[in-house]
């Protein structure tokens, strides 16, 4: 079964994604120093007939780097084309999706750490300089072609800027480090879904269901969706406080928006590891799950919370963790 939790887009986000995602800087909510600043670079771009300048999202999943390539997309006036790191296998994938590009549209990479070394190198000159050099044929009979590609702006996503090459994070002129986003922020994105979905909702119930979304919008809008479905069924309809904490407690989500696998994680380490430090493959194995799934989408959560800390001998609980299972300290 699906994790009502899972920051990683699944088939039922993606119907509603679309009309729940924000297109305009102004209605995108939260991160109020990337879009103030953004807001400004725009401008000025705008106001010179000049694209912008290539920018670099980072941060874990479903915090809005997809939605704000489109918004810059969007206030630019051009159109995003998407893609992602894995999905271009080729240097001719990439000469393909940059010709097609018009003059000012955003290219938008997804996961673009995953860009495999080769194809980087023939990204660098099409983001400096706007031409690419392709190598056709093989042996003796192989030359290079140089190819002009229109002024386009690269947006790259991320999870981790520490993924990243140097000389690739050294190309874009802007970089962003998105942030988990604060309990009044989601508040207002739930209580905006609300309107699109026609949910009726209340101050408290929306407060109640952005405290248990793990600081990310993603979130914040399927359990808005897990909520309505326990309300049509098991209240009267109209979302209150009361409502959406029982029914977040029915999808077996609590107070700190912990699902089961995040709980599996802190019991390992309060429980199985005894507070000690442990390293990620060990603590992969202990709970099943991959290691940079782990690393990417449950520790930056549990340690922006608190409740693990990273040590140089691996990772391990702290004294909020075993007080948030409810057993006894053993660490140190
Ligand atoms: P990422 O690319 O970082 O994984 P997305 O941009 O796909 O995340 O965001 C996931 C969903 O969360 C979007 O479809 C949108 O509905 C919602 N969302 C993200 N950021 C915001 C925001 N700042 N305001 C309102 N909704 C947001």
């Amino acid at each position: 079964t699906a994790r009502a939790v899972t920051p990683e887009l699944t088939a039922d986000d993606l119907d509603q994604e679309r009309n729940l995602r924000p297109q305009t800087l102004a209605d995108y909510c939260g991160q109020a120093r990337v879009r103030e600043n953004l807001r400004v670079l725009i401008d000025a771009a705008k106001s010179r007939h000049e694209p912008l300048d290539h920018v670099l999202f980072s941060g874990p999943p479903g915090l809005g780097k997809t939605t704000l390539a489109a918004i810059v997309a969007n206030e630019m006036g051009t159109s995003m084309h998407a893609t992602s790191g894995p999905a271009i296998e080729r240097a001719g994938d990439l000469a393909a999706v940059l010709t097609n590009l018009e003059e000012g549209d955003v290219l938008f990479i997804d996961e673009i750490h995953r860009l495999n070394h080769n194809i980087e190198e023939v990204l660098y000159p099409a983001m400096e300089d706007f031409f690419l050099d392709i190598v056709i044929g093989k042996g003796p009979a192989a030359r290079s072609i140089r190819l002009d590609v229109p002024r386009f702006t690269l947006v790259g996503a991320t999870t981790r800027t520490g993924l990243l090459t140097g000389p690739l994070r050294d190309r874009f002129g802007i970089s962003y480090r998105l942030d988990f986003y604060r309990v009044e922020e989601l508040a207002q994105i739930v209580l905006r879904s609300a309107g699109i979905l026609g949910v009726a909702i209340d101050e408290g119930g929306a407060m109640e269901i952005a405290s248990r979304s793990r600081g990310t919008p993603r979130l914040a809008n399927r359990l808005l969706k897990r909520v309505r479905d326990y309300a049509q069924v098991k209240a009267e309809g109209d979302v209150t406080w009361q409502v959406a904490a029982e029914a977040l407690s029915f999808f077996e989500i609590d107070e700190l928006g912990l699902d089961w696998m995040d709980q599996k994680v802190l019991g390992a380490l309060c429980r199985t590891f005894r507070g000690r430090p442990v390293g990620l493959s060990t603590l992969s194995s202990a709970v099943g799950e991959d290691a940079s799934t782990l690393e990417d989408v449950y520790e930056p959560f549990l340690l922006q919370q608190g409740l693990i800390v990273r040590t140089p001998q691996g990772r391990k609980a702290t004294l909020a963790a075993f007080e948030h299972l409810g057993i006894p300290f053993v660490g140190d």
